[in-house]
C-alpha cells in the first residue's frame, strides 16, 4: 500500500480535515448540516477539489459535486463549449457527523474517493466517461430531524416545503439555514436534470459493525440495507402515591414498559434481529409517583420485511400481554418504515469480481445502517464498498479504521473506477483539469 500512501498523500489529506468542527472536550464532532463546522468542511471540499483542477458545482439542494472530466483530446469537434457531464459514475460521501460523531463515518468515503482520483492520475489515467465525486448535504440529519436530506431532496423523496418548514432545536428553519449559507431555498427539490447526468453512484463507507472484523477482511461490499422502522409504544395506567399504595393496587405502566423491554431482546435474538428501545418519556416523572404514562419508541430492524413485521407483532402482542396482567392499556403507532434496499446485483458482482481479482475474495454483507446509496438506489444502480472497522464502534469518538485499511478501501475505489468508468493511460498524462 506504500503507492497508495505515497501517490495519494493519504495522511497529509486526512489531517487537513481533522480539526474541522471537532469538540475540544469529548473529541467527537459535531458537524451540524450548514453550521459554520459543516460550511467550513464544504469549503475544504470545494478546495482539495479546486487543487485537483476538478470543477466543483453545488446543486439546488445544496449537494457538492466534483467533476474528474475525461480528456476531450485533439480531435474534439467542441471546442470552446461545455464537456459534456452525462453518463458520470459517482463516488463520495457527506462531511457532516451526529453530535460527537467519528472521524470516518462519510468523511473517509470523500477523502477516499479524492485519493482513488489522485492514485489513477498518478498512474497517468484519464476515464472515458466522466468520475464525479459528492458531498451529499445533511446526510445524518442531525440538526433538522431527516436523515440523507440531501439525497432524499434530490430524488424527490422528501417533500421540499416539508424541508423548507423543517426546524433545529433553537427553532432556525432549514429554508434561512441554507440562505443564510447562501443557497436558494425556493430551488430545493427533485433535480431530474442532476439525475440523468449519472448512472451509478458507488459509496465508500467505515463499516459500523464487526462483520469484516469476523470475516477477516479489510474491505467488503453491501448486499443490502435492512428494513427498519420506528413504532411509538404508550403505556398508560394510574397515577398514585409511591408510598401509600400496596404494590396489588397499582397500575403500573412502567412495569409492563420493563417488561417489554425485556421481550423486545428475547423476540429479536430468536428472530435474528434488532429491537432496541433507546427513548423513553415518562408523566409525571416523579421520584415518589407511580407513573401515569410512559411512552418509549421502538427501533427495529431486520434482514426482511416478513422478519420485520414479525418481530414488531411479537414485541407488541407480549407487551398487551403483559399489559392486561398490570392492569394498564397498550397503543402502538407506527411513526416511520423504510424499506429494504437491495443494492443492484450486476454493479454489485462486477465490483466483487473486480476486487476480488486484485484483493482476493471480498465478503459481501448487509447493513443496518441508512446511507445516500440507499436512497439513490431508487434511482441508479447504487453499490456500497464498506472498510473494517477493528471496533465496530459508530457515531461516537472512538470510531476508528487502520491507516492500512483505509489505503487498501483507497486502492479498492480506485480499481472499481478504473473498471467502471473506463480509466486507463490517457493521450494527456496526468493533466490537471
Ligand atoms: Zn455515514
Amino acid at each position: 500500500m506504500n503507492e497508495v500512501a505515497e501517490a495519494t498523500g493519504f495522511a497529509e489529506l486526512w489531517s487537513s480535515l481533522a480539526d474541522l468542527g471537532r469538540d475540544r472536550t469529548t473529541g467527537g464532532y459535531r458537524r451540524f448540516a450548514w453550521t459554520s463546522a459543516d460550511l467550513a468542511c464544504r469549503d475544504w471540499f470545494a478546495s482539495q477539489a479546486a487543487d485537483r483542477g476538478l470543477t466543483v458545482e453545488v446543486d439546488r439542494n445544496g449537494n457538492q459535486w466534483a467533476w474528474w472530466l475525461p480528456d476531450s483530446g485533439a480531435s474534439s469537434t467542441d471546442v470552446g463549449t461545455e464537456p459534456r457531464r452525462g453518463n458520470a459514475l459517482a463516488i463520495g460521501s457527506h462531511l457532516d457527523s451526529v453530535p460527537d460523531g467519528g472521524a470516518f463515518d462519510g468523511p473517509l468515503g470523500v477523502i477516499s474517493s479524492l485519493a482513488a482520483v489522485d492514485l489513477l492520475r498518478a498512474r497517468g489515467w484519464q476515464p472515458e466517461r466522466p468520475v464525479v465525486i459528492a458531498n451529499f448535504a445533511d446526510e445524518e440529519g442531525a440538526r433538522f430531524g431527516i436523515a440523507c436530506a440531501g439525497s432524499r431532496l434530490l430524488t424527490g423523496q422528501l417533500d421540499a416545503a416539508k424541508a423548507r418548514s423543517l426546524r433545529d432545536g433553537g427553532g432556525v428553519r432549514l429554508a434561512d439555514a441554507m440562505e443564510a449559507a447562501g443557497q436558494d431555498p425556493d430551488a430545493l427539490g427533485r433535480d431530474d436534470e442532476r439525475l440523468a447526468d449519472i448512472s451509478e453512484f458507488v459509496e465508500l463507507h467505515i463499516e459500523q459493525g464487526r462483520w469484516l472484523i469476523d470475516h477477516d477482511a479489510p474491505v467488503g461490499v453491501a448486499s443490502s440495507i435492512w428494513p427498519h422502522g420506528r413504532w411509538r409504544f404508550d403505556f398508560t395506567g394510574e397515577a398514585n402515591h409511591a408510598g401509600t399504595t400496596a404494590l396489588d393496587d397499582r397500575r403500573d405502566p412502567m412495569l409492563t414498559y420493563a417488561n417489554t423491554v425485556l421481550s423486545a431482546r428475547k423476540k429479536a435474538r430468536l428472530g435474528g434481529t434488532l429491537a432496541t428501545f433507546g427513548k423513553v418519556s415518562v408523566e409525571p416523572n416523579g421520584t415518589n409517583a407511580i407513573p401515569s404514562r410512559v411512552r418509549a419508541w421502538l427501533d427495529s430492524r431486520a434482514p426482511d420485511e416478513a422478519a420485520l413485521d414479525a418481530v414488531v407483532e411479537q414485541i407488541a402482542a407480549a407487551a398487551r400481554e403483559r399489559a392486561e396482567r398490570d392492569g394498564t392499556a397498550l397503543e402502538v403507532v407506527n411513526e416511520s418504515r423504510t424499506a429494504i434496499v437491495e443494492f443492484d446485483h450486476g454493479l454489485r458482482d462486477k465490483i466483487r469480481k473486480t476486487l476480488t481479482g486484485v484483493f482476493g475474495p471480498v465478503p459481501q454483507l448487509p447493513t443496518g445502517a441508512g446511507h445516500d446509496a440507499g436512497i439513490l438506489a431508487a434511482e441508479l444502480p447504487t453499490a456500497m464498498l464498506f472498510v473494517r472497522n477493528p471496533s465496530g464502534l459508530s457515531h461516537t469518538p472512538a470510531e476508528h479504521a487502520e491507516t492500512a485499511d483505509c489505503l487498501t478501501g483507497v486502492a479498492a475505489l480506485a480499481e472499481v473506477v478504473a473498471q467502471l468508468a473506463g480509466v486507463r493511460p490517457g493521450t494527456n498524462r496526468g493533466s490537471g483539469a
